[in-house]
């Protein structure tokens, strides 16, 4: 992401000053300074944080479809890629699948939207009756399949018009989407009545982000065009349609390898592979949809 960065910044032509993605105000306040190039603003209107300026969406999505999208961590390290994070990914889907059991939202038919690899895919296979999944690049597209899951390369437009399900899982995908509402929309219109929507992003009014400051992890420059609490996610799955709106506990497991790279630490490979439990970077809520 760096050399894209770098690009970024002497491309002005790539770069757009976006009004808010979820309401269209002009009125923001600019809250945190990321680099010399961008900056999150914060609506004044809705109070949804986004990227400001950003990468035209046509520039984005050519890195999306680059293989070294997931190989490359930021940091240049093998392990913080997203493979490296596999067993950490693995733990976090399994935890979530299990918290989706106990609150009746498995079974049926379930579609993941942008499912990478397919570790969640993967999880859930016992959990549902058939699983599909959306992702952008082909090459994850075609491990995700191994898992024995449906899966159509490109973005939710290239689901089957008839295309219906019961439980629609976006996870860490709705802070890439530059418009919001429509792409929530149309998972709306593929869910059938009675069935759920379940989203996952970053929490930018989590406890993580206020230790952090600016130093978030989260704060992905150019990928994270939009960002959200809870307050902000439930707001805009109402706006969507979704009904009974409420919030998933979503812990989340990181390689204790890759926790202690970013405090320039190496350590001895048997400690590495340990996971630790996070439990304030995600938020996470689901809600039913009734088509009328
Ligand atoms: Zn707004």
């Amino acid at each position: 992401m760096t050399l894209l960065q770098t690009s970024a910044a002497t491309v002005p032509d790539q770069l757009e000053d976006p009004a808010c993605p979820i309401c269209q105000s002009e009125r923001r306040a600019l809250p945190f300074r990321l680099s010399e190039t961008y900056c999150v603003a914060r609506c004044l209107e809705c109070e949804v944080h986004y990227l400001y300026p950003r990468l035209v969406e046509s520039a984005m999505q050519l890195v999306y479809r680059e293989p070294s999208y997931y190989q490359g961590g930021e940091s240049g390290y093998a392990d913080t890629s997203y493979i490296g994070q596999e067993p950490a990914l693995r733990a976090t889907f399994k935890r979530f699948v299990r918290n989706l059991a106990k609150r009746g939202l498995c079974g049926g038919d379930l579609l993941e939207v942008g499912c990478g690899y397919g570790y969640l895919l993967d999880e859930a296979r016992s959990f549902f009756r058939h699983r599909a999944g959306t992702e952008f690049s082909p090459q994850g597209g075609e491990i995700a399949r191994g898992t024995g899951a449906e899966v159509w390369v490109g973005g939710v437009e290239q689901l089957p018009a008839d295309g219906s399900f019961d439980c629609v899982i976006a996870t860490q995908v709705i802070e890439h989407v530059y418009d919001p509402l429509p792409f929530l929309r149309r998972l709306f219109s593929h869910t059938k009545s009675g069935g759920h929507i379940i989203l996952a992003t970053p929490d930018i009014g989590g406890a993580l982000r206020k230790f952090m400051g600016r130093s978030w992890p989260s704060f992905k420059v150019p990928e994270h065009v939009v960002y959200f609490d809870f307050s902000s996610l439930a707001a805009l799955m109402q706006q969507a349609g979704l009904r009974e709106v409420r919030r998933l506990p979503y812990p989340h497991a990181f390689p204790l390898r890759l926790i202690a790279a970013k405090f320039g630490l190496t350590l001895p490979s048997s400690l590495g592979g340990l996971n630790v439990w996070v439990p304030a970077t995600t938020v996470a809520a689901y809600g039913k949809v009734f088509h009328d």
